[in-house]
């Protein structure tokens, strides 16, 4: 008995994702979302990071809010090595239908065709996902 809740919360340490996946911190986090038209944006309407992504705390680790948007539409962690791409370059949105996943060159290609990126510095200096100081 104590050594498996032991082992379970050794996992917990291990991978803190765990943590995001229960359906009570799913519940509070889309209860923070303005869904509104499927086309439309969804803002988040809590608290954002030093870089305007909104930001939504676990465990008091913030996370932006369109990678959790991702990650509870697909129930599943990022993949390694991928980015979640806000297509509409809406920083606050979380309407999984303008989120999707892809590379590091696709990211920087949608925003160099959106315009919201105008320069290569930018690209590499992008946010990473969960380091975000408060
Ligand atoms: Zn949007």
């Amino acid at each position: 008995m104590h050594k498996t809740n032991t082992l379970a919360d050794e996992n917990l340490a291990v991978n803190p994702l765990k943590h995001i996946f229960n359906e009570f911190t799913e519940w509070k986090f889309w209860w923070k979302v303005h869904k509104r038209e499927p086309d439309e944006c969804w803002p988040w309407l809590g608290g954002k990071s030093a870089q305007g992504y909104g930001q939504f705390c676990i465990k008091s680790k913030p996370f932006l809010t369109h990678r959790l948007a991702w990650m509870f539409t697909h129930q599943s962690a990022v993949p390694d090595g991928k980015r979640v791409i806000l297509k509409c370059r809406n920083r606050r949105c979380c309407n999984p239908a303008h989120i999707a996943i892809g590379t590091h060159k696709d990211q920087a290609t949608t925003g160099l065709k959106s315009g919201s990126i105008k320069n290569e510095a930018y690209i590499y200096s992008y946010v990473p996902n969960v380091e975000v100081t408060v």
